[in-house]
C-alpha cells in the first residue's frame, strides 16, 4: 500500500483482533511454554517424533479427511477460492488429515509403522465462548501402522503420563467406547434408524436431518429432551462381536493392569466418519459445557481412503487452551532474571554491554536497564530494578567503573552489597547464579 492517505487512515482506526481468535500475552506465554515443554517430554520418552504440516491445505483435504456430513465441513471450515490460481483452499480445522495427507505424500510408512506428534493453530468457524474459540491450538498424537490394541493402550497411557505431569489428572474422567467395524456399525446403524423411525414425532430438527445423513450423531445430542430417548435406543455394543470385541477387550485388559481408570461410555461416539474399534476422550468437570479436553481412536480405514496404502492407524488431539484452564492453577511462572544491570556514563555503557554479553554468554539471564530517553540516574534505574524481579542488581557507576569492578546487591535478601572485579566474569557469574538464593 504506497498510498500514504489510505495509510494515514488505516492507522487511525482502532484495530482489533478476529473474533474468536486470540492473543497469547507475554504475562500467559511462561504457561504455554512451560505445556509444551513437558508435552515434548513426555512424547519423546515414548518415542514419537515431531512433524509439521502447513496451516494451509486443498480443501479436498478436509473433505475426504474428515467426511462430508460432519459439522466441520459442513459449516465451520475457514474456506476460501485462491484468487491467483482459482485453488479452493481451507484453514485446517484439525491435524489427522493433513497428517495423514503428508504420510501418504512422502510414503513415511514404507519402512513400518511410526509414531508422530504435532501442535499448532486450528481453525473453526463455530460461535466463540470459554473454551471454544474460532482459532485454537491442539497438540495432536498418531501412532500409524499400527493395528492392534497395544498401541491404543500406549496412546492412552502416554495421556495419562501427560494429565499426571501437568498435575491436571485427579479431575479428569476417561471415557471410553468401542464403535466395532464398518459391518457392526452397518447393522447397528439400520437397527437405530428404523427405531428413531418409530420415534420420529419426538425428535428436533437437527436429529431428524440426521436421521438420513450420519443417524450416529443423534445419539451425540446435548438436547435434554432426547435424553431418554437416545438410553432407551439400541446399544451398538450388541451388535459388534469377532476380532473387534476381543480387540477392546485387549485394551480394557492393558488399561486396568496399568491402573488407569476409565469410564465404559456407550454413548460416545465422536463426530467423525472414519473411526472404528476404539474411540476415547478425557473430560474435565470444571471447564462447564466445554470440557473436553482430548479426544481419539483408531481409524484404520483412513489411509486408504485419502488415497494411501492401507494402514491402520489410532490418534487423538487435545485443545491446548482447555489443558491450560486446567494446568494454570498448578503453574507458578518462574523468575528466571539472574541480574538487572544499571549503569551511569557512557564509558560505563560500553563496559556494562560487554559484561552482560560475557555472563549470557556464561549461562545467566540478564536484563539491561535500558533508558527511555535519557541516560536515567541511579536512582531512577534502581527502582526499575527492583520491580524486574531480578534476584540482582549490578551496578556499574563512575566510582565502579574507575576501580575497574562491579557492585552487586542482593534484592531479595539484606546481604551485604558485594564488590567485584569485572575482569572476573566467571565469579561474577557464580556469585549471580548461586542456588542458595
Ligand atoms: P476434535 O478435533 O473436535 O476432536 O477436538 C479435539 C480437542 O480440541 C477437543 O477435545 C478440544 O479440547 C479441542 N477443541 C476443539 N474445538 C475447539 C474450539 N473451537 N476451541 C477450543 N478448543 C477446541
Amino acid at each position: 500500500m504506497d498510498d500514504g492517505t489510505l495509510q494515514t487512515n488505516a492507522q487511525a482506526a482502532a484495530l482489533k483482533a478476529v473474533k474468536g481468535m486470540n492473543d497469547i500475552l507475554p504475562n500467559e506465554s511462561a504457561l504455554w511454554q512451560a505445556f509444551y515443554r513437558t508435552a515434548e517430554y513426555v512424547l519423546a520418552r515414548h518415542g514419537f517424533a515431531y512433524m509439521q504440516t502447513p496451516i494451509l491445505e486443498h480443501t479436498q483435504v478436509f473433505v475426504r479427511g474428515i467426511g462430508e456430513v460432519t459439522d466441520i465441513v459442513e459449516k465451520e471450515m475457514y474456506t476460501f477460492t485462491d484468487h491467483l490460481n482459482g485453488d479452493m483452499l481451507t484453514l485446517r480445522p484439525e491435524g489427522t488429515a493433513a497428517c495423514i495427507r503428508a504420510v501418504n505424500e512422502h510414503h513415511l510408512l514404507h519402512d513400518g509403522p511410526k509414531r508422530v506428534w504435532y501442535q499448532g493453530p486450528m481453525f473453526r468457524h463455530e460461535r466463540p465462548q470459554r473454551g471454544r474459540y474460532r482459532q485454537f491450538h491442539q497438540l495432536g498424537i498418531e501412532s500409524l501402522g499400527f493395528a492392534k490394541a497395544d498401541a491404543d493402550a500406549e496412546l492412552i497411557m502416554l495421556t495419562h503420563a501427560l494429565f499426571k505431569s501437568l498435575h491436571i489428572l485427579d479431575g479428569l474422567v476417561l471415557h471410553i467406547n468401542n464403535l466395532g467395524d464398518a459391518a457392526h456399525r452397518r447393522a447397528h446403524k439400520e437397527a437405530l434408524i428404523h427405531y428413531f423411525n418409530q420415534h420420529h414425532a419426538q425428535l428436533d430438527e437437527d436429529s431428524q436431518r440426521r436421521l438420513h445423513t450420519n443417524p450416529l450423531r443423534i445419539l451425540d445430542s446435548k438436547n435434554p429432551q432426547l435424553h431418554e430417548l437416545i438410553e432407551a435406543a439400541p446399544r451398538l455394543a450388541d451388535y459388534i462381536d469377532g476380532e473387534a470385541a476381543a480387540h477392546f477387550e485387549t485394551l480394557c485388559q492393558l488399561l486396568d493392569a496399568l491402573g488407569i481408570a476409565y469410564q465404559r461410555n456407550h454413548r460416545l461416539v465422536r463426530g467423525l466418519d472414519y473411526y472404528n474399534r476404539t474411540v476415547f476422550e478425557w473430560v474435565s468437570d470444571e471447564l462447564g459445557a466445554q470440557g473436553t479436553l482430548c479426544g481419539g481412536g483408531r481409524y484404520d480405514p483412513l489411509m486408504a481412503l485419502m488415497g494411501g496404502k492401507d494402514a491402520p492407524a489410532v490418534g487423538c488431539a487435545m485443545g491446548i487452551e482447555r489443558i491450560l484452564a486446567l494446568y494454570a492453577a498448578h503453574f507458578q511462572a518462574p523468575q528466571n532474571i539472574d541480574a538487572y544491570l544499571v549503569y551511569v556514563g557512557e564509558a560505563a555503557q560500553k563496559a556494562a554491554f560487554a559484561l552482560a554479553r560475557d555472563l549470557r554468554a556464561l549461562g545467566a539471564h540478564i536484563v539491561m536497564h535500558i533508558a527511555p530517553q535519557e541516560m536515567q540516574s541511579l536512582k531512577a534505574q534502581m527502582k526499575k530494578a527492583n520491580q524486574s524481579g531480578a534476584r540482582f542488581a549490578m551496578i556499574l557507576g563512575d566510582d565502579e567503573l574507575s576501580k575497574g569492578v562491579i557492585s552487586i546487591k542482593n534484592l531479595r535478601h539484606e546481604h551485604q552489597q558485594q564488590t567485584l572485579p569485572l575482569s572476573q566474569v566467571n565469579a561474577v557469574y557464580d556469585h549471580i547464579s548461586a542456588s542458595y538464593i
